[in-house]
């Protein structure tokens, strides 16, 4: 039987109308700005979350280092929260590239309080760090992929108090589907926003980075600076482009699959913190005592799941699990240890 991969949405892989649509791609020199696949990409992105100006990158690490080195200065901070991949899952990136700190606030249900923000501000005039930056997550896949109410951004925003904010949206589109607040209007709220389209859109590799005109032209300088340039990227651009016309409304099945498994691992341990009201996206997450214990138990029943932090498991669903699946996942949950 197919083993049932629940460890990332980025396992996912390009669908047949990807594979055609990389066959056919035009392309060209994305250094010299001449790839045309690359730019209709950019160009589509930008239109998406409402900002002037797109770029296609090799990562979403990428994309959030890039926001970094352009809207932070070496010895500031920056605001965000303590779970948040651009500090925890990022190998230690920020210090390294952009010589930032975090400032580390609560980030419990996946959203900051903005009266964090205004302390970590306030706490410059106190000897500490200025901060420079703020950044968000949205959704927020610690908290089992939390969508941001729009009007706590709002807040977050009006707290920010002109500083820069940046929305690490590496999965925007499943807050999208989820709340019914835009990718648009999420973005208003940020300079700069980026998103994954090697997740749960399943296009094979990317990342875009989207904000005004004058950070994107910068953030190419950048991108270059780190290697991160691509030449003939349309190839992989041309699934993209897919992604987002193809792959957006659909989340909404894995999040009714994730709701799904959230149920069967609070039937099985209902005090682990696994509360399925709280699952809106594709992520669930618990606490488990022994978790290669658990992790040995499903990989012999044919399920991968993995952790995200000691004694803290993690289902993910995607394209490639369907309610049969879940059912079987579901049962192998039932009988863990
Ligand atoms: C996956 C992810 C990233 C990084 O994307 P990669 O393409 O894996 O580098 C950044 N932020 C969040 C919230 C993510 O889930």
């Amino acid at each position: 039987m197919a083993v049932i991969d629940l460890r990332s949405d980025t396992v996912t892989r390009p669908t047949a109308e990807m594979r055609r649509a990389m066959a056919d791609a035009e392309v060209g020199d994305d250094v010299y700005g001449e790839d045309p696949t690359v730019n209709a990409l950019e160009a589509a992105y930008a239109e998406r979350v409402g900002k002037e100006a797109a770029l296609f990158v090799p990562s979403g690490t990428m994309a959030n280092q890039l926001a970094l080195r352009l809207l932070t200065a070496p010895g500031t901070a920056v605001v965000t929260g303590r779970r948040q991949h651009i500090v925890l899952y990022e190998n230690g990136a920020g210090g390294r590239n952009s010589g930032v700190q975090f400032t580390t606030v609560a980030d419990d249900d996946g959203t900051l309080d903005p009266a964090d923000i205004t302390a970590a501000i306030d706490a410059a005039a106190h000897h500490q760090p200025r901060p420079s930056l703020v950044c968000v997550e949205n959704t927020h896949m610690p908290a089992d992929g939390a969508p941001w109410p729009l009007d706590r951004l709002r807040a977050v925003k009006h707290a920010a108090a002109g500083l820069p904010i940046h929305l690490d949206g590496a999965r925007l589109f499943n807050a999208e589907v989820a709340t019914g607040t835009s990718a648009a209007d999420y973005a208003a709220q940020a300079t700069t926003v980026m998103s994954c389209l090697s997740k749960g859109l399943c296009a094979p590799v990317g990342s875009v980075l989207a904000g005004p005109a004058d950070v994107m032209a910068a953030a190419r300088e950048e991108r270059q600076r780190l290697g991160g340039g691509m030449r003939q990227a349309g190839v992989i651009a041309a699934a993209g482009l897919v992604a987002l016309r193809t792959m957006v409304e659909r989340l909404a099945d894995d999040h009714r699959r994730a709701r799904r498994l959230a149920e069967a691992v609070v039937d099985r341990w209902p005090d682990a913190g696994c509360d399925p009201a709280r699952v809106r996206t594709n992520v669930v997450t618990w606490r488990h005592a022994h978790t290669e214990r658990a992790l040995d138990h499903f990989a012999a029943e044919g399920v991968l799941a993995g952790t995200i932090a000691p004694g803290v498991l993690r289902f993910v669903t995607h394209h490639d699990i369907d309610d049969d699946a879940v059912e079987r996942a579901c049962k192998v949950v039932a009988a863990a240890p």
